[in-house]
């Protein structure tokens, strides 16, 4: 055995590890939970905004009451009066679906996985927005997917560029296995398409033969007006819908659902169980007895209203604070900004720098397979307080200047090169 002494059966990995590598999120988490230092990293639900007495007393009512149903395993699909809530819970963004066509998961992370275990053998080509939600990219990439991004716009991704890389494709004698969108409140863009859009995106899908996976778990968090129509509303075949209870209610309980054709639905089934046998049936009943017991709307109304608040004083904050040259999206819901650094300034590079001045950020690389964001950065504003958000903007604009003026100075920014003007890594934050 070669090996090495740290890992002896490095040799032993299937090839497909070879995709997985951690992110640079995962990396970030150990520094950014100092709490001296504002994160603006992490996708964290603020879950403190629930309820806890009438958590706790749902949980309670369940244990007493189907304690042994709860504790116990179920079926592989999911729990059956929680596939018939999923449906009032889609019905909100106009999704019409039988019970039957639901799998619960354990996350839409999970349904992620099952998906693409299904669907891609190691080579075929996934389509994905640039920059594409970095979860996904892990599990395309454990797959050995051929990830190719295509390019979004301000209306997210957009119709040219996707009909061009399918026909480059065709040109090439290949084609897409999957289209992977986030239409609404885009992680990380922060973008959200058009209901015009999504038609647009849905016929090119259609007219290619092409598998649409359309990921929402932020459809619900709207900040303005009713949520938007998810593409799914628009079509049962084409389209595999992805949801999610981690925003709405509890990331941690770890629920998420597929809608998906009906045989393929079949598919989905097998290759949970073979995963996990069944999702938790805790965790299902768990949600299904919230939903049947508490006003979960009002739950998310109040976690929308949250989130706008903590997007204003982001938004403003970077109005009133950014350096010129400096660009962001203004995202109509969900948790992220979308932020484009003036010319020359490296995201990653400028990191450790902010760590150092206590703020953390996502460099925007995290978000593309073939090292494309340099100049972006990810900025969550889900977690800390409008207070904190101001804070960790102010200290954030301090570094974005700091590298402005050496940059002038030395032409570059000082991150990016060392007095002898090699490249210098990015140290390792874990
Ligand atoms: N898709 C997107 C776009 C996400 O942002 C997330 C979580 N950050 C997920 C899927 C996975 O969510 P979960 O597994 O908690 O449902």
């Amino acid at each position: 055995m070669s090996g090495s002494r740290l890992d002896p059966w490095v040799d032993s990995y299937a090839q497909r590890t070879a995709g997985m590598q951690a992110s640079e999120i995962r990396a970030l988490f150990a520094v950014a939970s100092r709490p001296e230092v504002v994160s603006l990293a992490g996708g964290m639900p603020f879950v403190q905004a629930l309820n806890m007495e009438m958590m706790a007393a749902t949980v309670s009512k369940l244990l007493m009451e189907r304690g042994a149903i709860a504790l116990q395993y179920g079926s592989g699909q999911g729990d059956v009066v929680l596939r018939e809530q999923i449906l009032d819970v889609m019905a909100e963004v106009k999704v019409t679906a039988h019970p039957d066509d639901i799998i619960v998961t354990t996350g839409s992370q999970m349904a992620l996985d099952l998906v693409t275990r299904v669907f891609c053998d190691p080579g075929d080509v996934v389509l994905v927005e640039a920059p594409s939600y970095v979860g996904a990219l892990g599990v395309f990439r454990a797959y050995e997917c051929d990830v190719i991004h295509v390019a979004m716009d301000d209306e997210g991704l957009n119709p040219e560029a996707l009909t061009e890389a399918i026909a480059k494709l065709g040109a090439e004698g290949r084609k897409a296995k999957m289209i992977y969108t986030i239409p609404s409140f885009h992680n990380p863009a922060g973008i959200t398409q058009s209901q015009e859009r999504r038609t647009r995106i849905l016929q090119i899908a259609k007219s290619a033969g092409i598998l649409l996976l359309e990921d929402d778990p932020y459809g619900l968090l709207g900040f303005e007006g009713e949520p938007p129509a998810a593409i799914r509303a628009q079509d049962e075949e084409g389209v595999i819908y992805l949801g999610s209870f981690s925003k709405t209610i509890a990331s941690g309980l770890r629920v998420g659902w597929a809608v998906a054709p009906h045989g393929v639905r079949e598919k989905l089934v097998l290759a949970a169980e073979s995963a996990v046998l069944c999702p938790s049936n805790y965790s299902q009943l768990t949600i299904s007895e919230y939903l049947a017991t508490q006003p979960w709307r009002k739950q998310i109304k109040t976690y929308r209203e949250l989130y706008r608040e903590r997007r204003d004083a982001l938004l403003d904050s970077l109005d009133q604070l950014m350096p010129t040259g400096t660009s962001w999206t203004k995202p109509a819901g969900g948790f992220y900004s979308w932020v484009t650094l003036p010319h020359g300034l490296d995201a990653t590079a400028m990191l450790p720098r902010a760590v150092q001045q206590l703020v953390a950020y996502v460099p925007g690389t995290g978000f593309y397979i073939d090292g494309q964001g340099r100049q972006n950065m990810r900025l969550s504003y889900c977690y800390p307080d409008p207070e904190r958000i101001r804070e960790g903007v102010r200290r954030l604009a301090g570094v974005i200047e700091g590298e402005l003026e050496i940059a002038a100075t030395f032409g570059t920014s000082s991150a990016l090169r060392n007095s002898s003007g090699t490249n210098v890594p990015a140290p390792d934050l874990a």
